[in-house]
C-alpha cells in the first residue's frame, strides 16, 4: 500500500497478514523482569528435565553420551546418574495423545518387548520407586488410580516422546537467564540433536501402526509454549495429520510443484533467500501470523528419516543458523512439516522457526487478519545481518551461504522428482 502497509497471503495457509508501517522497530524480546543468581551446582538442578534431577521425569527410551554422541538405549533407573546425558528421549509425563487414546480409541495393545522392558524397570528397586512415584503424580492429574503395571507400560511404551539436551544454562553461568537456545549449541550439537529427532520420529512411527502422522515440534521460552526454559523438542503420533495437510494434499493434487512454484520460486523472485547450504535453503515466509523463517531440504527424499546423513545435517545446519540469529531470548516455535504416511503426493522436509513476538488478540479474532510486526524483506535483512556476524564469530556450520551470496539453483527442490 501507498503508505507502506504490506498485506500477504500465506500461499499454503490463505492466512491473511498485515504489516503495519513504524511497529517492526520495537525490540523483539524485552528483558526478563526477574533473574536469579546462581549458586555453584544450581545449574544442574533448575528445573525438572536437568542433569541432577534424571528421576523427575519419566523412564529414560534413549540417550546420547560423549563427544560422539553415541546412543545408548534404555538405561534401568538405577544407572541414570552413572554419567551426564547429551539428549535424553523419554515420554512427556503428560501425554496430547495418552497411551490410553490409542488403547481404547484403536485397540493398541503393546508388544512383548515393551512388556518385558516394564517388568525390567520394575525388578530394578529405584525403578519401582520411580514408576511409583510418576504413577501417583499422573493418578493425581486424571483422578483415576492404575497399577504399577499399567503405569509403566503406558511410560514406557507411549508415543508422546521428550527430547531434552543436557545444559539448561550456560557454562558458567551466573544467572538464570543465560539460558541454551538451539542456536547456542554448537553446530555439532546440533546435527546430534537433529539426527536424534529423525531417528526418533522414525520409531514412534514404526511402533504405532494406528498413527497417520508424528508431529515434531520445539517450543521456546513460555510465550511460545514451553513449560519449561530448558531446550526440548517433542514428537506426538496422532492418528489425523489435519486439515493443514489436507489443504496442501488438494493443491498438489493440481500441481505437484506447489512448493516449488508457491514458495521458493516466489522467494527467488522476491529477494526473501536468506541462507543456503548444499542440500537446504531457507526462506524468509511470506503471509505468517508470525515472523517465520521457512527451511526446506532440496533433497529428493520426502520423510526426514529417508533422508542421507549428509541430508538431515544439511537441514540442521541452516535451522541452527536461524536460532542462532533469533537470540536466546525471543520465544520460537520450531515447526517440522513432510510426507504424511499414506499422504499420495510427494512433500518435503521443511522447518518452521516461528518468531512469537506478539500475541493475536481480539482484533485477529474478529477479522482473521493478523497483524505481524515484521515483513518477510525486514525479516530477511535483520537475519542477513546477525548471520554474517555470528559466521564471522566462527559461530556456524561451514559451507552456509549467506544472503546475496545465495544464487537462484539453491532454491530447486527435487522432493517431487520422481512425481514430475
Ligand atoms: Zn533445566
Amino acid at each position: 500500500m501507498p503508505d507502506g502497509t504490506v498485506k500477504q497471503v500465506g500461499p499454503l495457509t490463505g492466512t491473511s497478514v498485515w504489516t503495519v508501517p513504524g511497529r517492526a522497530h520495537r525490540p523483539l524480546a524485552p528483558p526478563r523482569e526477574q533473574v536469579r543468581e546462581l549458586v555453584p551446582g544450581d545449574e544442574r538442578r533448575l528445573c525438572a528435565f536437568c542433569v541432577d534431577r534424571y528421576l523427575e521425569t519419566t523412564p529414560e527410551k534413549a540417550r546420547l553420551i560423549g563427544p560422539d554422541f553415541d546412543e545408548v538405549r534404555r538405561v534401568p533407573a538405577s544407572a541414570l546418574f552413572a554419567q551426564d546425558a547429551q539428549f535424553r528421549r523419554f515420554a512427556n509425563l503428560f501425554e496430547i495423545v495418552s497411551a490410553e487414546y490409542w488403547r481404547e480409541n484403536h485397540g493398541f495393545r503393546q508388544p512383548a518387548a515393551v512388556f518385558e522392558w516394564a517388568q525390567d524397570y520394575l525388578t530394578d528397586p529405584v525403578g519401582l520407586e520411580h514408576i511409583t512415584a510418576l504413577a501417583a503424580i499422573r493418578a493425581r492429574a486424571s483422578g483415576t488410580e492404575t497399577s504399577l503395571e499399567e503405569a509403566a507400560l503406558d511410560l514406557l511404551g507411549g508415543s508422546h516422546d521428550v527430547i531434552v539436551a543436557r545444559r539448561h544454562v550456560v557454562d558458567g553461568a551466573t544467572h538464570d537467564d543465560q539460558l541454551v537456545s538451539s542456536g547456542e549449541l554448537t553446530p555439532d550439537e546440533h546435527a546430534a540433536y537433529v539426527a536424534f529427532t529423525v531417528r526418533s520420529l522414525a520409531e514412534i512411527e514404526a511402533a504405532q501402526p494406528h498413527a497417520a502422522y508424528v508431529a515434531v515440534f520445539q517450543n521456546w521460552l513460555r510465550p511460545a509454549g514451553a513449560s519449561f526454559e530448558h531446550l526440548h523438542k517433542q514428537l506426538v503420533a496422532i492418528d489425523e495429520h489435519g486439515p493443514q495437510v489436507d489443504r496442501e494434499l488438494r493443491m498438489l493434487a493440481a500441481d505437484r510443484g506447489l512448493y516449488q512454484h508457491r514458495i521458493a520460486d516466489v522467494a527467488v523472485e522476491q529477494r526473501l533467500l536468506v541462507a543456503a547450504t548444499d542440500g537446504a535453503v531457507a526462506f524468509a515466509g511470506i503471509g505468517h501470523r508470525y515472523p517465520s523463517f521457512e527451511v526446506y531440504s532440496t533433497a529428493a527424499e520426502n520423510l526426514p528419516h529417508e533422508h542421507s546423513e549428509r541430508g538431515v545435517r544439511a537441514v540442521s545446519d541452516l535451522v541452527h543458523a536461524l536460532h542462532a540469529a533469533t537470540g536466546v531470548h525471543v520465544p520460537t516455535n520450531e515447526e517440522w512439516h513432510y510426507r504424511p504416511r499414506r499422504a499420495p503426493w510427494p512433500m518435503p522436509w521443511r522447518v518452521l522457526v516461528k518468531w512469537r513476538i506478539s500475541t493475536p488478540a481480539g482484533f485477529e479474532g474478529g477479522t482473521k487478519v493478523y497483524v505481524n510486526t515484521i515483513d518477510p524483506w525486514e525479516l530477511r535483512r535483520r537475519a542477513v545481518v546477525e548471520l554474517e556476524r555470528l559466521r564471522g564469530e566462527g559461530r556456524l556450520a561451514p559451507g552456509i551461504r549467506i544472503g546475496d551470496e545465495c544464487v537462484a539453483a539453491d532454491a530447486h527442490l527435487r522432493y517431487a522428482d520422481e512425481a514430475l
